[in-house]
């Protein structure tokens, strides 16, 4: 474990010694809690970027609110006000969960990251934690945007030994028995495997809301790289 705490902390020390505009996303999450927690070790002050939804659980607002004062942690949140689908009647999620993430969490994550005018930023992914995220690196870039993976590596228990460890109380809502956390409607709790209450019992069962898997990019803004493949700062773009 101590291991890959020290590898972890290596990443996540190189990453930040070589970008400047660097921000670790937080769900809020028991993974993304530790990916905070070893960022603030390595920079007190790094910024925390959140994506919240009318969606969420209030749990998970309620734990975000006391970790941000208990923590003392340097937060911006994104919370799109609530939308229906075209037809007016039904919740987004219920007509199209694609849809629904995408206008929730995808595109609010793109707005933090042209904001911030991020190179780089920080997620709390782990590869056994479900089939969609077997195979990634532990650094990856997409369209000139780097992604770090700190617990890339990590399993579910490395997670919570982490957790008591330090003493870290976790969000209350995986004493009821949840395992992977998202908006209320499209998780479910005791599940077999770790991901597979996420939009349980729909064509979207385990996989993924798109921040992983899309350009964070907007095209239009879409970096010049230098001879390192390393983002140019280009006419403020990045
Ligand atoms: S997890 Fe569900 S409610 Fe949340 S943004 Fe995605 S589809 Fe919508």
């Amino acid at each position: 474990m101590n291991k890959k705490i020290i590898h972890s902390l290596k990443l996540l020390a190189d990453a930040f010694d070589r970008y400047g505009d660097i921000a670790c996303f937080s769900s809020f999450g028991k993974d993304s809690v530790v990916t905070m927690d070893l960022c603030r070790r390595i920079n007190p002050n790094v910024q925390i970027i959140s994506i919240m939804t009318p969606y969420k659980f209030t749990v998970t607002r309620q734990y975000k609110d006391y970790l941000t004062r208990k923590w003392g942690l340097n937060l911006k949140t994104y919370d799109r006000p609530l939308t229906t689908h075209s037809n007016g009647k039904k919740n987004l999620y219920e007509v199209s969960p694609e849809e629904c993430c995408n206008y929730y969490k995808v595109e609010p994550t793109r707005q933090g990251i042209k904001e911030f005018k991020l190179e780089a930023w920080v997620s709390g992914l782990r590869g056994t934690e479900g089939h969609t995220r077997k195979f990634l690196d532990e650094i990856e870039v997409r369209d000139g945007l780097v992604k770090i993976n700190p617990i890339l590596r990590w399993t579910e228990a490395d997670v919570w030994l982490y957790h008591c460890a330090n003493n870290i109380a976790p969000n209350p809502l995986y004493m009821q028995g949840y395992r992977s956390l998202g908006c209320e409607p499209c998780s479910k709790a005791y599940t077999e495997t770790e991901r597979g209450g996420r939009w349980a019992g729909t064509s979207k069962e385990g996989a993924e809301c798109g921040i992983h898997t899309k350009s964070l990019v907007d095209q239009k803004e879409m970096p010049v790289l230098d001879v390192h493949g390393k983002p140019k700062r280009d006419g403020g773009k990045f």
